[in-house]
């Protein structure tokens, strides 16, 4: 497993006056015998790669993908056109790769979010190549923010397969658009405000989500002392569920910002309905 960023401590950082704080961890699980996973949890970037190929090197794509993603994380204020075209540049570094022998058809998936400067205030950008998957924690609920882009997913998308079909059956591993491809794959990206009250979101690595469902997952975030912690606990129990495939998740937290920090002057208050009775 190739990582950059924290492990095995939280992280705050403050950008764009939202501080966040990260937690990510990752296992080789029981049956592979190579993590080809890989992540990024740094400053306003977080995200996993899941590289494929088996013998043609799926762990030096994903680590192609978080390279040219890391490069991009240490500017103070990101725009959604530096992630796009840093995923354009991690396209480029694995297909150069692939030309080297023995390591043609490596690809991978790259799923995350980044804090970006949005019309010049705070906003999210998620992004999703492959069936890697971004979830926002809220309510006691994981709601998938990501499309995966499988032959499952898209035969549930035409009503040709149950929605509870998709994990059993046979083409579920397939998926339908990678990094290391020419032409290059478009990612799927979605902008946000960031919310006031805080947001936790999880991205990770279809290792997880084989065998957790996303009750599961939010249960176990809910619980968790922090993103850190909640990376850690997810892991483990994706590994003690049965570990068939490797393991990552990253966490991402912004606690709810300070009154002070609030704009009430673009904020008007409304008049309360019931002082009107
Ligand atoms: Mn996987």
């Amino acid at each position: 497993m190739r990582a950059v960023g924290p492990a095995d401590r939280n992280v705050e950082v403050v950008a764009l006056d939202v501080t966040i704080e990260l937690g990510a961890a990752s296992h080789i699980g029981k049956v592979r015998r190579l993590n080809e996973d890989a992540y990024l949890a740094r400053r306003h970037l977080a995200l996993v790669a899941d590289g494929m190929g088996g013998h043609a090197c799926g762990d030096v794509a994903s680590a192609h993908a978080v390279e040219a993603l890391a490069a991009i994380a240490e500017r103070d204020r990101l725009r959604p056109e530096d992630v796009q075209e840093a995923i354009g540049q991690a396209n480029e570094a694995i297909l150069a790769d692939s030309r080297e022998p023995g390591r043609g058809g490596m690809g991978t998936t790259l799923s995350g979010i980044a804090l970006v400067d949005f019309g010049g205030s705070p906003h999210w950008l998620v992004f999703n190549i492959g069936d890697s998957r971004v979830y926002r924690i809220a309510g006691g609920a994981a709601v998938q923010l990501t499309v995966d882009h499988s032959e499952v997913a898209e035969l549930v998308a035409l009503g040709r397969l149950r929605a509870e079909e998709a994990s059993s059956h046979p083409l579920r591993h397939v998926i339908t658009r990678s990094l290391g491809t020419d032409p290059a794959p478009a990612p799927d990206v979605w902008i946000f405000p960031t919310d006031p009250d805080g947001d936790v979101f999880v991205a990770c690595s279809d290792g997880l989500t084989n065998e957790l469902d996303d009750a599961r997952i939010a249960a176990i975030v809910e619980a968790a002392r922090g993103p850190r912690d909640a990376a850690t606990m997810l892991v483990d129990a994706a590994v003690e569920a049965g570990g068939r495939d490797n393991v990552t998740a990253v966490v991402v937290h912004t606690p709810p910002a300070a009154e002070d920090d609030l704009d009430v002057a673009t904020t008007p208050k409304q008049p309360d309905p019931r002082a009107e009775r």
